[in-house]
């Protein structure tokens, strides 16, 4: 499906480079002005684009969400995006941003969470008239200097957000889940209209076992589906600072914002959400409290797995 643009191949941001004589570095600037027309700010009307540089070579779009009818701590930052897209797209690391105004203090605890994080370069066209020059990008540690990261309660072991992750996380009777939610009960009704539950199921375990959550030690994944039967995976991601944590619902709302050809939300008709049974902390609620509210009609079902190690 055409439709807007998140993700820039390799190749292409190579060229587009080449030709404008620019940098790869000083090319982000120059495509922020685009990606704000990308935003979702309905509440502020504010709209922030924010372009990053992966280590693959590829270009990626991040804008800012924001959602009527529910609390702001639901809104997802262009940051916030920008680093989802990265980990829906398997980029591995992302060298540099440059955004369309100065990140604000949630968004730089949570690129904290990213290894080398100290490095990660960042440029604000706000500040400037015109001038693109990589001099201009300044590190995080500028913007946030004696940081409380991941290293304050991890080991340097522990993969952060952008890394590999396993959870170790399966789905061990699929009959037990909580299924009085979606289709009353009835499994055979969702498969109506192209709704294919088991293949939602294997995409949020997937998401979940690619969860970033270190801190509670409760990973989540939520896959959502449209109307036309595509899906969208999105991992809980954990901040250190606990706040700016991202909830896997919204992560797969990025997903389907940068993959789904710029549609609405009602055009959601599914979603699964996979989670420990009893988990400390818990999407549940409010996964499906922030879906019923962006797509009235979504149908949600929630799976209770269990951890390998746990057997
Ligand atoms: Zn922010």
């Amino acid at each position: 499906m055409d439709g807007p643009r998140f993700v820039i191949e390799a190749s292409e941001a190579s060229s587009m480079a080449t030709n404008s004589g620019l940098s790869l570095l000083q090319l982000l600037p120059t495509l922020v002005k685009s990606a704000q027309t990308l935003a979702r700010p309905p509440i502020s009307n504010y709209h922030v684009g924010a372009v990053g540089l992966g280590s693959d070579g590829r270009i990626f779009v991040g804008v800012n969400l924001e959602f009527p009818g529910l609390p702001l701590h639901h809104s997802v930052h262009a940051e916030q995006f920008l680093v989802t897209n990265l980990v829906v797209h398997g980029s591995p690391r992302l060298l540099a941003l440059a955004v369309s105004a100065a990140p604000c203090g949630h968004c730089r605890q949570f690129l904290q969470e990213l290894r080398h994080a100290s490095d990660l370069q960042i440029f604000i066209t706000s500040d400037e008239q015109g001038q693109h020059k990589p001099s201009n990008f300044k590190p995080l540690s500028s913007f946030l200097s004696n940081p409380f990261g991941p290293f304050d309660l991890l080991d340097n072991q522990t993969p952060l957000i952008l890394e590999p992750h396993d959870n170790g996380l399966s789905i061990s009777n699929p009959k037990n889940s909580n299924c009085s939610n979606l289709c009353n009960g009835n499994r055979e009704s969702c498969t109506q209209n192209g709704f294919q539950l088991g293949e939602l199921e294997v995409e949020a375990l997937r998401a979940a076992n690619n969860s970033h959550a270190p801190y509670s030690g409760c990973p989540s994944g939520v896959a959502l589906m449209d109307c036309k039967g595509k899906i969208y995976r999105g991992s809980y991601m954990e901040s250190a600072a606990y706040n700016p944590s991202l909830g896997p619902v919204q992560a797969a709302v990025v997903a389907y914002v940068a993959e789904g050809g710029g549609g609405g939300y009602d055009r959601i008709v599914g979603g699964v959400l996979v989670e420990r049974q009893g988990a400390t902390v818990m999407q549940e609620h409010t996964a499906r409290l922030f879906l019923k509210l962006i797509s009235p009609k979504c149908e949600f079902l929630v799976v209770h797995c269990v951890s390998d190690s746990n057997g």
